[in-house]
């Protein structure tokens, strides 16, 4: 059969398949702990969930501006020059399916066939893919542990040529947990607005920087024309199963990426939105207290059993160096994540999905009752090895 070589050409996103392995695993009755995918394990604040019913009892059912209800876009707008100092107006707002359809929206707006889109390695799983589906070239910059997974701004200069297009920058990054500094964003800013080319800033993880305050690369001088940002409500007030997220960008931007949110799905579903816009009223910082928590709970336990990883700095991820576990029979990350999971019964990803072979990401988004079961066997299983 004679399939599109585009959408033949990527996998499955390996987060979700991972996370599925471990479901299927759980649903034949196997004890396993799931530490895969990034899903906080708290129920959705009840105001929020309310705030939907009431919508729909008050017949908010039906189609909405396809860039998403006014309100919800103004009170966007309100947030992003209060928390990160930037000036979108709710025109310049596009809300979408989550932070994924936001990126996807974004790619799809600005990328020609051959573009190329430069990403940090260790990279989320999805920007590879969806740079391929929009017809772009992958061009990867490496970050290394050793520089606190902060890439090197001459790397990312040098990766630049007349065909590069974008960058997509996450931070707090999936999966590693890293926050880069200021210094650092804007030392990128200079060399975006040199070379003008575009950012596209996934900022999912905002509500989770630990030690440092959030800062968006979007909001150093001159950057509006440059800069997409992108943020969701998953992370920030556990609404993974709602699908909402946003994007800001430059009008011209949001007037092509706005097309594409028409025709492939209309809007956002309706009550979800009344639900996002109570969402903004809302600061889950018993979330974020518990997050720090279980980060301490779970470095400590790595420590006691030697294991490396880096210490993250926010996002809920520990992002594990198993390479020194290798042999014969674990050959590789994925070797290491599979068996893992149908021996030791703990569901990790392995960081080849990440681009970076060597590692395992663990996800302290869950219970810290399953932390402690799911800690006390990864070291047995690294003991036994
Ligand atoms: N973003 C989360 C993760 O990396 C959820 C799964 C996904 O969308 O990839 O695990």
């Amino acid at each position: 059969m004679n399939l599109s070589e585009k959408v033949l050409s990527i996998e499955p996103s390996q987060t979700l398949v991972f996370n599925n392995k471990a479901l299927e695993m759980i649903k034949k009755n196997y004890n396993v702990i799931k530490m895969t995918a990034g899903e906080p394990d708290f129920s959705t604040p009840e105001p929020i969930i309310e705030a939907a019913y009431e919508a729909m009892k008050a017949g908010k059912t039906k189609y909405t501006k396809s860039i998403g209800i006014d309100e919800l876009r103004e009170k966007i707008s309100e947030k992003l020059y209060v928390d990160n100092n930037l000036n979108y107006s709710a025109s310049e707002i596009i809300v979408t399916n989550g932070g994924k359809q936001a990126i996807f929206n974004t790619l799809m707006a600005i990328t020609n066939q051959g573009d190329e889109i430069i990403i940090i390695s260790p990279a989320w799983v999805s920007y590879e893919a969806q740079i391929l589906l929009c017809g772009g070239k992958v061009k990867i910059v490496n970050s290394k542990i050793e520089n606190d997974f902060i890439p090197d701004i001459k790397d990312i200069e040098n990766a630049i040529n007349e065909k590069t297009k974008a960058i997509i920058i996450n931070s707090p990054n999936n999966p590693t947990g890293a926050i880069y500094p200021a210094s650092f964003l804007e030392e990128l800013s200079k060399v975006i607005k040199k070379h003008e080319i575009f950012v596209i800033s996934d900022e999912v993880y905002e509500k989770l920087s630990f030690d440092v305050k959030h800062i968006s690369i979007a909001s150093f001088e001159g950057m509006k024309p440059y800069s997409i940002v992108i943020n969701a409500f998953s992370k920030s007030h556990s609404m993974t199963g709602w699908r909402i997220g946003y994007l800001a960008g430059p009008a011209e931007v949001v007037k092509q990426a706005q097309k594409i949110q028409s025709h492939l799905c209309s809007n956002v579903n309706t009550p979800t939105q009344y639900a996002a816009l109570k969402a903004l009223d809302i600061n889950p910082t018993y979330m974020i207290d518990a997050f720090k928590e279980r980060r301490k709970f779970v470095s400590e336990k790595l420590n006691e059993a030697n294991i490396d990883y880096f210490y993250p700095k926010g996002a809920f991820y520990f992002f594990i160096n198993v390479s020194k576990y290798f042999n014969s029979d674990l050959k590789n990350s994925y070797d290491f994540a599979i068996a893992l999971l149908e021996k030791g019964k703990v569901g990790l990803t392995p960081g080849s999905a990440f681009f970076a072979e060597g590692y395992l990401r663990l996800s302290y988004a869950c219970s810290m009752e399953d932390l402690k079961e799911g800690l006390k066997r990864i070291i047995n299983f690294t003991n036994n090895l």
